[in-house]
């Protein structure tokens, strides 16, 4: 199937649901990204600074860029001009340069904090316990210039559906207690990003708003050593 009928496909199961779909371009090439841009998409992900921002600067400015994957604290200047969300805050260290970054820029950068769902030692994340620390610390009330939407978790690469649901539960758990201990008045914390290709319809039943999906819209990847 083409990327147009890939795309209607996706947005036909997860449009009645109000779920956003974000297009994850990370290897893709621009005339691949155009053609999901033709389509009416907006929101882009990408895992790695250096490929993103060439990106940016080529395609349209009308784009809303992501950054999905773990991101280094010396690297948060490269974006922060015109980032959109930054979905994998893993430490409060670096959501302090993104703090900083952001008023060098005049601007307020959404992000979204990445929990730990998985049953693997390699994924980035904090654990609920850490996650709570940071939210009661005085060092992150002092931020003004991040504004936190969300949460965002990656869950076990596996078939185990069962598994699956399970994580994915256990992250909307954490999204409605955090939510009622720290964002009761703060409309804007709205958004729970879990599910990709593979697994985006067990994540949109278990509550998710925002799926990241690639290689569902553009066939498999070739390269593979940008993941994480
Ligand atoms: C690559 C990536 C995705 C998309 O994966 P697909 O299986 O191609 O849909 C989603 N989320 C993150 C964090 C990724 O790095």
């Amino acid at each position: 199937m083409s990327i147009a009928e890939n795309i209607k496909k996706l947005k036909s199961e997860l449009d009645p649901k109000g779920v956003k779909l974000v297009v994850v371009t990370k290897t893709q090439p621009n005339d691949k990204i155009m053609e999901a841009y033709n389509c009416g998409e907006r929101l882009f992900g990408e895992n790695l600074v250096q490929e993103l921002h060439e990106k940016q600067e080529q395609l349209p400015k009308d784009i809303s860029w992501q950054i999905i994957g773990h991101l280094q604290s010396n690297k948060v200047k490269f974006i922060a001009p015109y980032i959109s969300l930054i979905q994998s805050i893993d430490s409060l260290k670096l959501l302090q340069e993104v703090n900083k970054q952001a008023l060098k820029n005049k601007r307020v950068i959404d992000c979204l904090f990445q929990v730990y769902i998985a049953d693997e030692e390699t994924k980035y994340g904090l654990d609920f316990n850490e996650l709570v620390d940071i939210l009661r610390s005085p060092e992150f009330t002092a931020l003004e210039n991040v504004r936190i939407t969300g949460l965002m978790g990656i869950a076990t690469n596996t078939e185990h559906q069962k598994q699956l649901k399970d994580e994915f539960e256990e992250l909307h758990v954490f999204f409605e207690g955090i939510k009622s201990s720290f964002f009761r008045d703060k409309d804007y914390f709205t958004e729970i990003s879990m599910g990709m290709s593979n697994d985006f319809a067990v994540a949109v039943e278990a509550g998710s708003t925002q799926v990241r999906v690639g290689s569902s819209i553009f066939g498999k990847r070739k390269k593979i050593s940008h993941e994480n």
